[in-house]
């Protein structure tokens, strides 16, 4: 290890010094782990939601003054993100390679890259070994992040397979998003609750239900009653009350995990999905509820801090997002976000619903749904920009078939998404001094930030494989 590869400490010393480093880590691995991935969140995300934040409240950052609990943990580290096969990992390799400590080929997970040999994630490893195993979400339950901490396939779209490996995991806790595919892609296939029952999980799927769930229950699968896109939670900006949040999820994990030893993996889905769709509004939100359940878990570190080790990361960085923009030169410009009051897709919904009462929607009819969903006044934008906006209404308002989204550069306009949505998150982005280079992942390191005991393992730069091997390492698995 030479000097630049020795780990470093971010932030304020004062914080760091008050949060502490737990004693290093003795032979007794230690009882309490937690996991906790913001899919598709690099430094960027991070940054940004940390902006958002400081601006509500004053001028920008200030030394000393970090807005977000991940932010503040005493332990900073890098980890790479590349997978076997490409310089831009997806969700299903770099799961592989968090859970179980192999890298594999873009969309398999916990296998080799030709679907022959099974790795078995820590959890599994974990749950061997007396530890209790709890997974939470905020995408669908079988999404490629979860599914690393308990299935083993060769590729990640098996939904169905999927959720039948959760029910033979046996863990003790699930919650989050539905499953996708409840009785498999034909619909002709075992009804995943009812297997479930006879598993002898618990299912709930309401707020009350939710709430009556107390420790002593032994096998939980906890569904968000709020089906959104994907049977995903809705977007932390979006959420009414109904719906449950990932730091309600991870707050009832603890209650019903704690008594013994036990790990948790708990992940920040949508913020990944937020930068595919270069939302920059529906991003900063669900990073900032993903945090929320970093602090709730922090919380618990504070009172058994000698046996709880916590490790923040995310799986790779999405949207190519950068805090800088062309037309905001060096300006603190994100106070622009604090107009946008919901996310892309319930935009996209409301659109939908416009176009449905009125076929010939005109583009003056959607300019009062513009500024209540992004706090865009059209009438006061520069004529290219009402320009860009118009031509994308026009773009929307095409039939699916004649949209030519494969078109190069329509796609570089708007991806695959609507364009009048898309044209306006990149609007709005600019606007707030935000950025973007893809609808895709990129290939950029991760911060990890890590607290308690064996965390000073987590300082340097290493490759995301390692954090597994570290954490296999702090629990004597
Ligand atoms: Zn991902």
């Amino acid at each position: 290890m030479n000097r630049l590869t020795k780990g470093f400490l971010l932030g304020a010393a004062g914080l760091t010094a008050a949060m502490g480093v737990a004693a290093p880590a003795q032979a007794k691995p230690v009882k309490y782990v937690f996991m906790m991935i913001g899919d598709g969140m690099a430094m960027p995300q991070r940054n940004a939601a940390a902006l958002y934040l400081a601006n509500l409240e004053g001028e920008g950052l200030k030394p000393g003054v970090m807005p977000l609990t991940m932010d503040n943990l005493p332990v900073q580290g890098m980890a790479t993100t590349y997978s076997a096969n490409a310089v831009i990992t997806d969700s299903a390799a770099a799961a592989t390679a968090l859970a179980s400590g192999h890298k594999t080929n873009s969309g398999v997970i916990n296998m080799d890259a030709e679907g022959k040999v099974k790795y078995a994630p820590i959890s599994k490893l974990a749950h061997d070994k007396g530890y209790r195993v709890g997974i939470v979400s905020s995408v669908s339950i079988d999404h490629a992040t979860p599914a690393g901490y308990y299935a083993q396939v060769e590729k990640r779209s098996k939904y169905y397979a999927i959720s039948t490996q959760l029910l033979d995991s046996g863990f003790e806790y699930f919650a989050g998003g539905a499953v996708k595919e409840p009785t498999g892609k034909k619909k002709d296939q075992a009804n995943f609750y009812d297997l479930a029952k006879t598993k002898g999980y618990t299912v709930t799927q309401s707020r009350d239900a939710f709430a009556a769930l107390k420790p002593g229950a032994k096998k939980v699968f906890a569904e968000n009653p709020v089906h959104a896109d994907g049977n995903a939670l809705p977007y932390a900006m979006d959420a009414g009350k109904d719906s449950i949040s990932l730091a309600e999820f991870t707050q009832k994990g603890i209650d019903l995990l704690q008594g013994g030893k036990f790990f948790m993996m708990v992940e920040g889905g949508k913020i990944d999905w937020s930068c595919h769709a270069n939302d920059p509004g529906a991003s900063i939100g669900d990073t900032v509820a993903f945090d929320r359940a970093v602090k709730v878990v922090y919380d618990f570190y504070k009172k058994h801090p000698n046996e709880t080790l916590i490790i923040v990361t995310g799986d790779h960085e999405t949207g190519g997002l950068s805090i800088g923009f062309a037309g905001t030169k060096y300006g603190n410009a994100i106070k622009a976000l604090q107009g946008q009051k919901s996310s892309y897709i319930a935009f996209g919904e409301k659109f939908a619903a416009l176009r449905k009462a009125k076929p010939e929607l005109v583009f003056d009819d959607v300019l009062p749904l513009i500024k209540e969903t992004y706090g865009l006044d059209v009438a006061a934008l520069a004529p290219y920009e009402a320009d860009m906006l118009k031509a994308a209404f026009a773009e929307s308002l095409l039939p699916e078939d004649q949209r030519d989204a494969k078109n190069p550069q329509k796609y570089l306009l708007y991806g695959e998404y609507d364009p009048l949505a898309m044209t306006l998150n990149h609007l709005v982005s600019h606007k707030a001094g935000l950025a973007w280079t893809t609808y895709s992942h990129t290939g950029v390191p991760v911060p990890v930030s890590a607290v308690g005991k064996g965390a000073e393992a987590f300082a340097g730069f290493y490759d995301n494989t390692d954090i597994a091997k570290k954490t296999m390492k702090a629990m004597g698995l």
